[in-house]
């Protein structure tokens, strides 16, 4: 029992489920950009708390965003986005 007190994990929850409001959108690349590492991969729902439901769509609008340039697949893609926008 007592080692079982040692491990209580901050409580995750869906950040798409407690604020409606807030849009999955492949055109609100700020909001993707937080389920994303810095090398473009897609951060797991077990880390990020998202629900199954959010996470699916999330999924499907990050890969919408790739194709479209709004988010990097690689590295090696955000240097190359970012030199041509400056
Ligand atoms: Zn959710």
């Amino acid at each position: 029992m007592a080692f079982r007190k040692k491990f209580t994990p901050k409580r995750k929850f869906c950040r798409f489920c407690a604020d409606k409001n807030l849009p999955i959108d492949y055109k609100r690349p700020d909001i993707l950009r937080d389920y994303v590492t810095e090398r473009g991969k897609i951060i797991a729902r077990r880390i990020t708390g998202t629900c199954a439901k959010h996470q699916r769509s999330l999924t499907t609008e990050i890969k919408r965003a790739r194709q479209m340039a709004l988010l990097f697949y690689t590295t090696v893609h955000s240097t190359e986005v970012k030199k041509k926008t400056v």
